[in-house]
């Protein structure tokens, strides 16, 4: 066993709760000196672990990174996030999850980093990525569902995006159609969804999140700070990133498994209430052009249905964007 499985064994036994060195060596059958090795090791990744009276030792501090095994330990259970693929630093996260898609990698494949140099919003837009600060994530699904529906999978995120985070934000999240989480109308998270098509069916589809947790005020760029806002902003306090991640991850697969097991109904009526947009005059744009109207519903393929003087429209998520009046 080398020095790293060790420390991996040591961390297990510590996260059950703190106990003497000498009974986990007994347990790990450890030589002392090997219980000290791994207790380096750990505080080499960045745990923080404490000697106390009668020679216990117990975590104290667990990394402010979005780490394997961290995650893994906040996942819990069989379910997406694994396989699991955590990076430093990463162009895009949705590029290495379409080239792990493409190659097989299954339904629930997680790509994780904890920078992207390149990450991207709809239409060639660019994602602020930095450092250490947000979750920026894709995930692979391979769902049995036509590429229309396959596009309301944004929606899916979104509503699951937004569930997760009300219980620490405190506070009221809202969606904005197509793809943008807010808190106090301004962007909090965004969803950017890619399939890969085959004739007619969807070989593959990747669903990222990025989410702004940890920055504060003067580490939003300030060409966005009039329209993008952190967690830990929002709420006067930073916020555990993995904790937050593994919430996502949960509240999507619940709302996937439905959608996409043909029953969007439930994650729609989410959406209705979340977004608060039905009934509400709009403007929508696209391609350059645009037109104003009052939103009547939300399709099963998460489009928009709109009222216009022309007669009511379908605008598809993906194409369009949409300012409130
Ligand atoms: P709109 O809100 O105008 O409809 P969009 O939803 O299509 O735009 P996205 O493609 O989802 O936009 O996201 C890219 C845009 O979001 C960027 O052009 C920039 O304005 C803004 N942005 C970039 N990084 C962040 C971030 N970390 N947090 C919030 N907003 C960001």
């Amino acid at each position: 066993m080398n020095p790293e499985n060790r420390a991996d064994l040591l961390l297990g036994q510590l996260r059950r709760g703190p106990d003497k060195a000498l009974h986990i060596a007994g347990r790990l059958r450890l030589s002392e000196t090997e219980i000290a090795q791994a207790v380096e090791t750990l505080e080499e990744r960045g745990y923080r672990l404490a000697t106390e009276s009668g020679g216990v030792l117990r975590l104290v501090g667990v990394p402010d990174l979005l780490i394997a095994d961290e995650i893994e330990h906040s996942l819990g259970g069989a379910g997406f996030g694994r396989p699991l693929f955590t990076y430093g630093s990463l162009g895009s996260t949705n590029t290495v999850a379409l080239q792990l898609a493409e190659s097989g990698s299954p339904e629930g494949t997680l790509v994780t980093a904890e920078e992207q140099t390149e990450g991207r919003g709809r239409q060639g837009r660019s994602w602020h990525s930095p450092p250490g600060l947000g979750i920026w994530m894709s995930l692979i699904l391979r769902p049995k569902l036509d590429p229309a529906r396959a596009a309301g999978l944004s929606i899916v995120a979104g509503v699951a995006i937004a569930a997760a985070m009300e219980g620490p934000a405190g506070a009221r999240v809202r969606i904005k159609w197509p793809n943008d989480v807010l808190i106090d109308d301004r962007k909090v998270a965004g969803v950017l969804c890619e399939s890969v098509l085959e004739g007619m069916r969807v070989r593959h589809t990747v669903v990222g999140i990025g989410v702004n947790v940890n920055h504060k005020p003067d580490e939003i760029p300030p060409l966005l700070r009039d329209r993008a806002v952190s967690l830990r902003v929002a709420t006067g306090r930073p916020h555990d990133r993995v904790e937050l991640l593994a919430a996502i991850i949960g509240a999507f697969e619940q709302r996937y498994r439905t959608y996409a097991g043909d029953r969007p109904g439930p994650v729609l009526a989410e959406f209705r209430e979340r977004s608060g947009l039905i009934g509400r005059g709009v403007r929508i744009t696209q391609d350059g052009g645009g037109f104003d109207g009052t939103v009547l519903d939300i399709t099963n393929e998460g489009s928009l249905l709109v009222s216009t003087q022309a007669g009511p429209r379908t605008v598809a998520a993906g194409e369009a964007s949409l300012r409130m009046d």
